[in-house]
């Protein structure tokens, strides 16, 4: 007979796929993108995702059969797999991976721990009483969990016996695979079938006439079903309702259910909010937008993407709105990506006010559940039109996509550092349109440099907006030289004369401040006066960030933590200082100056949870606090509109950052942050302190001259051979023995330098050479952007598995990074 296989797309860091029989009594109704179970290698289940199905028997091995199907129909579309093939095979990374990161939780598995008998096992040994009673228990029963063998063994912790029998493979372990997602449901009551007729109904009320709680509850009941007329029989209200009415111990309405007159189901309830927003009117476009936006659409006849180049508060959302009006009527999806979680509450606000209920909003921040509610309502094309998310929406399954928004494209955080795939969710949304034919806007006020690179080249389309709304200035941007009021000692710890002067006056007017510090934590390290000794962390090569709330120094790389020493560790001084400063320093240092003012912070410290950080954006929105100070979250499309100071501590630590990308991000940071000051009528302030006032970069941003900072930028990326003109490929390069870690490194850029020859570039030791006892070296390759990619990745995949094929290097660890941020 003929026989089906199946290619399962499996969580396993192999770079392949595997190859299953399919039973005949499934085989009528797998398709491809639906989950199944199997089994792995001896003892293991995992779950995966169907990619292909064929007949082509696997010659070389034995197959096996797939265990169980999970869904009645596919959980991913056939474009999804199509869009997962392109990252796995440009960012170098196997499909397994882009699954895991491309899945919610809720619909990949979660395993619960099973003992299994092992049918080959010898007994060659004598065997404790406890051991043979486990067994017994699973010759018979083949399989149990540890607490069932807690309760049939009747030992009281049988694990340690469970242990000792896994470490003579008597027994093995396997993962009962469980669906992780389960809907909510909530209690419905209702009148019970049988009593929906009158003189049922009459009856109930003479046999309740002495339960005078019961009787009660079934009048609520009526009363809250519209009245005892038969057509509202048939209506339900909860149960939590009517508890509330009248029962709040809910024992009357399970006296009811058990007689039969009222009757319980459970129904399934959305985990999304679904309030019903008073649904507003688009604002009209200023005459500026209007052109944009019409020109925006005249590019579109060419260009699938198109750069918004707008300064901050030019009106770019209110045309992104209206452009996804348009689609919505069309019928189609929209895309609203956005770099950062903080900046999703105020968007979302603003889109729901518009779009209502169609209005969909996907990020890690949210429950896995409801992920996976948004997920089945895009798959079922139910609600949502538009979704709102960060990098990880870009896999949701889309089908009729017409247009992705790609909000502050320049940002970052776009790039999935750690683990596999290290996608840029810009670079890979505009391949996901492609795939879907549909449009692409880029919108920012500070473009990367590729970006604009590629307006200049003709591939992106290009279009500007110069002015704020309502006429709003552009801010007056003023230096203030601290080497020179730190030699005239006039700085009061961190701030200078004429920060402290705009920031009280500024108070005094009742308008609000932002104070801008990209460094959290109190200070970045402490120092002993007397040895210069530094506490570092125990796993990483980098100092500890003191944190004075708690007391505690943290390793902001691996999160290890412990209690500030009392004495110097080295030399037993008691002298240790404090150096550098953090937000939460430049927080204690405002509340000691300013006692009267009410100030928040907000940074990864302060706002990690998505009800952290709307709070604090509500509560500075609404005007309660007068000074927030922050992070370069802060830094981000927010927009608050009674702002009229914003401080910059500290721009040398951004500009003096050694990566070949450290100016273009000081510009981006100094202007975003810049960008949150002014108001209606009102020119805004910044005070930028900097020991280097004449710094191009700096005078860039004073002068808000995009354009200089671009080619300055761009011929320095020509001339010492950086993006846009050449590709970068990072390795990183891991192994627990710096030795060898060493070794491997050379080892491995040799074996590249011998194909790519001086593109290589390393081994490097980088700045933080260990993390996590992992030890580091970097290798850099940079490829001519002709160049065939198909053909390098070949060849880098060569000499990666020489690397780590060599016997020598067996423990160790190569990362690709491919477009490296
Ligand atoms: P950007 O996205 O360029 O930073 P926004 O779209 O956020 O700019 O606009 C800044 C502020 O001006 C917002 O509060 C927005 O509601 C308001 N605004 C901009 N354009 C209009 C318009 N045409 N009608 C009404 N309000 C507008
Ligand atoms: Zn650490
Ligand atoms: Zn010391």
């Amino acid at each position: 007979m003929y026989k089906i296989f199946a290619d399962i797309i499996l969580p396993v860091p192999l770079p392949r796929l595997f190859t299953y029989a399919v039973p005949w009594d499934i085989a009528e109704n797998l398709e491809v993108g639906m989950r199944v179970i199997v089994p792995f290698g001896k003892k293991k289940f995992y779950s995966g995702v169907v990619y292909q199905l064929h007949d082509n028997e696997p010659q070389d091995y034995e197959v096996k059969e797939i265990g169980t199907v999970l869904d009645e129909t596919p959980v991913v579309t056939i474009t999804q797999l199509n869009f997962w093939q392109w990252i796995a095979d440009y960012y170098m990374c196997t499909l397994g991976e882009v699954y895991k990161a491309a899945l919610p939780a809720g619909l990949k598995l979660e395993s619960e721990t099973k003992i299994h008998y092992n049918t080959d096992w010898e007994k060659d040994e004598a065997l404790t009483q406890k051991e043979s009673q486990i067994l017994d228990i699973l010759q018979e029963k083949k399989v149990a969990s540890i607490q069932e063998l807690n309760n049939l063994s009747e030992i009281k912790n049988a694990l340690p016996t469970v242990k000792r029998l896994l470490d003579k493979e008597a027994l093995f372990v396997s993962e009962k695979l469980k669906d992780g997602f389960k809907p909510r449901t909530q209690k419905i009551i209702g009148i019970s079938a049988k009593y929906q007729k009158e003189q049922m109904l009459q009856n109930a009320f003479s046999e309740l006439s002495r339960a005078k709680k019961q009787l009660e509850v079934l009048m609520t009941l009526l009363t809250l079903i519209g009245g005892a007329h038969p057509e509202n029989f048939a209506k339900t209200i909860t149960r939590d309702l009517l508890k509330k009415k009248c029962d709040p111990t809910g024992a009357a309405i399970r006296q009811l259910v058990q007689k039969g007159i009222l009757e319980e189901t459970d129904e399934i309830i959305s985990r999304l909010n679904q309030s019903d927003t008073q649904i507003k009117e688009l604002h009209p476009l200023t005459s500026e937008q209007e052109k944009a936006y019409t020109e925006i659409k005249a590019q579109y006849r060419e260009k699938d993407a198109i750069l918004l180049h707008g300064v901050t508060s030019s009106g770019k959302t209110e045309i992104y709105i209206h452009l996804i009006e348009e689609q919505i009527k069309l019928g189609n999806q929209v895309l609203y990506l956005l770099p950062e979680i903080a900046l999703t509450t105020q968007i979302t606000q603003r889109l729901k006010a518009v779009f209502g209920n169609k209005l969909g909003v996907y990020h890690s921040k949210y429950s896995d559940a409801e992920r996976v509610e948004v997920w089945d309502d895009i798959l079922k094309k139910n609600n949502y039109q538009v979704i709102i998310g960060v990098r990880s929406s870009i896999f949701l399954p889309f089908d009729k996509l017409g247009l992705i928004i790609i909000d502050e494209e320049h940002e970052n955080t776009y790039k999935q550092f750690d683990p596999a795939p290290r996608y840029h969710a810009r670079d890979t949304a505009i391949v996901l349109a492609a795939m879907h034919k549909a449009k692409v806007l880029l919108g920012t006020a500070t473009p990367s440099i590729e970006t604009y690179y590629n307006t200049q080249i003709g591939k992106f389309g290009f279009v500007e907006l110069f002015n704020r709304y309502e006429g709003i200035q552009m801010p007056e941007i003023i230096t203030s030289n601290v080497r020179e009021e730190r030699r005239k000692k006039r700085m009061v710890t961190n701030f200078s004369p004429i920060l402290i002067d705009e920031v009280k006056g500024a108070l005094a007017k009742n308008e609000q401040v932002i104070l801008f510090q990209n460094r959290r934590g109190f200070s970045p390290y402490i120092e002993c006066n007397q040895c210069a000794w530094v506490p570092k962390c125990d796993y990483c090569d980098v100092s500890m960030t003191y944190h004075k709330h708690n007391n505690q120094l943290i390793c902001h790389y691996c999160g290890h933590s412990y209690f500030l020493p009392r004495t110097c560790k080295a030399c037993e001084s008691h002298e240790l200082e404090t150096k550098g400063f953090g937000t939460e320093k430049i927080e204690e240092d405002v509340k000691l100056m300013l006692p009267e003012a009410s100030v928040l912070r907000m940074d990864l410290d302060t706002a990690r949870t998505r009800k952290a950080h709307e709070k604090i954006i509500n509560s500075f929105q609404s005007g309660e606090v007068d000074i927030l100070i922050g992070t370069q979250m802060i830094s981000k499309g927010l927009d608050f509109d009674n702002v009229s100071i914003v401080g910059i501590l500290n721009a040398d630590s951004m500009l003096n950052y050694p990566d070949f990308r450290a100016f273009e991000r000081s510009f981006q940071l100094m202007s975003q942050v810049s960008g949150r000051a002014g108001r209606k009528n009102k020119q805004g302030k910044v005070i930028l302190q900097t020991t280097n006032p004449d710094n191009p970069v700096i005078l860039d941003v004073i002068n808000n001259n995009f354009k200089n900072h671009y080619n300055e930028q761009l011929a320095e990326r020509e001339l010492f051979k950086y993006p846009p003109f050449y590709r970068l490929v990072y390795f990183t390069v891991r192994h627990k023995n710096n030795r060898l870690a060493e070794q491997v490194a050379d080892y491995f850029t040799n074996y590249l330098r011998s194909i790519f020859d001086s593109r290589v570039i390393g081994p490097q030791e980088p700045p933080v050479s260990k993390i996590q006892n992992w030890h580091l070296r970097k290798v850099m390759v940079k490829i001519e952007k002709g160049a065939s990619l198909k053909k390098v990745k070949e060849l880098i995949n060569q000499a990666i598995v020489a690397s780590l094929s060599h016997p020598a290097f067996k423990a160790a660890q190569i990362q690709i990074d491919v477009d490296p941020m």
